[in-house]
């Protein structure tokens, strides 16, 4: 102890889905951890509607989550596993449909609301004794030197540690005060989120048709109804949640071109505005940035936690396995060389196909359409990219 300052290994400031589950990771592996989240996690109850934010949570994000001890958690609450995805385009008859069982897997990935995983690494982190979930509380300023980095509370209260992460969100407080430099890409578009009933059944399939508005998902959920996210110019957003529930049915039946029949029942509407950005770089001296604080990505394929949960992966082994100073530039820019490609390569192939199937001439969609059927029908290609969206 340095005075009053409570000495830990690593703080994290953040306590979301990423930030609590590298510290489940950390602390597991006997490293001492702080995290300073701003707000409590929301106590879940089987009777509670569903989350309007849901996730689906790939393979390596499952192993990364059963690791942190929060995975038996998640399923006890409601998960829903998804044993297809099936994606087309309005304009066109061609398709691409991925199955689990030509993997030879029970599915494809889970999906989560994003309370329940919020919930169960909370639960996992606070059973930890070598971790401290510091909460409801915010940092106010650091200070770094040379062997350690200094927090200081919003509260007065100081603690330090050899390395502070930042996993607080696409607007990182960690990230401004370092001064780290953040790219964004505003689409002008927002992802319309709704749970909603559908005639007929959702066969425990993602199903995602292209518009040239933007893509529109309807993703399984496990009483039978689906968690859906529309992508839209935000203009159209905004027009979608003004409508009344009867018009909303019917403009969202049409999009999804009756593919699961009429829509039955809607619940609450919300919309969150879209924006692709990487931080360059990721790491500074006794500093690291993870998950949407580090990059954030368009929904799409639903790949944001997934790429943040790998960053925690990825930060945690370097962690666990190092001898020496865990917050020196060696050890940090190992951890950036490794997640920076993957996070940047993922991005752009989103924006590629927003690009794609938001174009709207002819030879475009004719092409387009040719290349879904293609596509479809080599199954060696087509697993080999299921199998990268899975983590596998
Ligand atoms: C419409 C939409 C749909 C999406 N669908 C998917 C999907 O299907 N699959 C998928 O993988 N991803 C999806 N994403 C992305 C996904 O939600 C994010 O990538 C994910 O939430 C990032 O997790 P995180 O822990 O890095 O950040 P966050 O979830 O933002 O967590 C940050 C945490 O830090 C805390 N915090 C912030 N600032 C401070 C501070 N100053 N002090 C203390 N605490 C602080 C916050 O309270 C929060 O708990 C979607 C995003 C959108 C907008």
């Amino acid at each position: 102890m340095k005075g009053k300052t409570k000495e830990y290994d690593i703080i994290i400031n953040g306590g979301g889905m990423v930030g609590a589950t590298l510290a489940c990771l950390l602390a597991k592996s006997g490293r001492k951890v702080a995290v300073i989240e701003a707000y409590e996690a929301a106590k879940f109850s089987a009777d509670s509607e569903y989350d309007l934010r849901v996730s689906a949570i790939s393979r390596a994000s499952q192993n990364a989550l059963i690791k942190a001890g929060a995975w038996n958690d998640i399923i006890a609450m409601r998960a829903s596993p998804y044993e297809a995805m099936d994606v087309w385009d309005e304009a066109g008859d061609g398709n691409v449909r991925f199955e689990a069982a030509e993997l030879g897997e029970p599915d494809l990935g889970h999906i989560v609301e994003n309370n329940v995983t919020q919930r169960a690494v909370t639960d996992a982190l606070n059973k930890l004794d070598n971790a401290d979930l510091i909460c409801p509380a915010k940092m106010k300023s650091f200070v770094v030197d040379d062997e350690s980095v200094t927090v200081t509370l919003e509260n007065g209260k100081t603690i330090s540690a050899q390395l502070l992460v930042g996993a607080d969100g696409a607007n990182s407080q960690v990230r401004e005060l370092a001064g780290i430099d953040v790219k964004r890409d505003d689409y002008g578009q927002s992802g319309l989120v709704a749970v909603v009933k559908t005639e007929k059944s959702h066969e425990f399939t993602a199903w995602q048709r292209f518009q040239s508005t933007g893509p529109l998902a309807f993703l399984p959920l496990a009483d039978g109804s689906s968690s859906i996210v529309w992508t839209l110019p935000s203009d159209r957003a905004d027009y979608y949640l003004s409508l009344n529930k009867t018009d909303f049915k019917v403009a969202l039946a049409e999009a999804l071109d009756y593919k699961l029949g009429k829509i039955i029942k809607v619940g609450k509407r919300g919309a969150f505005p879209l924006r692709g950005s990487q931080a360059t770089p990721y790491v500074k001296e006794r500093i690291a940035l993870v998950g949407d604080a580090a990059h954030t990505i368009h929904p799409l394929a639903g790949q944001g936690v997934n790429l943040g949960l790998k960053d925690a992966v990825e930060l945690a082994g370097l962690i666990v396995n190092a001898k020496g100073d865990l917050g020196g530039m060696k050890l940090l820019r190992r951890y950036e060389r490794a997640r920076r490609g993957d996070n940047v390569i993922t991005m752009r192939a989103m924006e590629g196909f927003r690009l794609l199937f938001g174009h709207s001439a002819t030879s475009v969609k004719t092409a387009r359409n040719f290349g879904m059927k293609m596509f479809n029908q080599i199954p060696v290609v087509k697993n080999e990219v299921i199998r990268k969206a899975m983590g596998l």
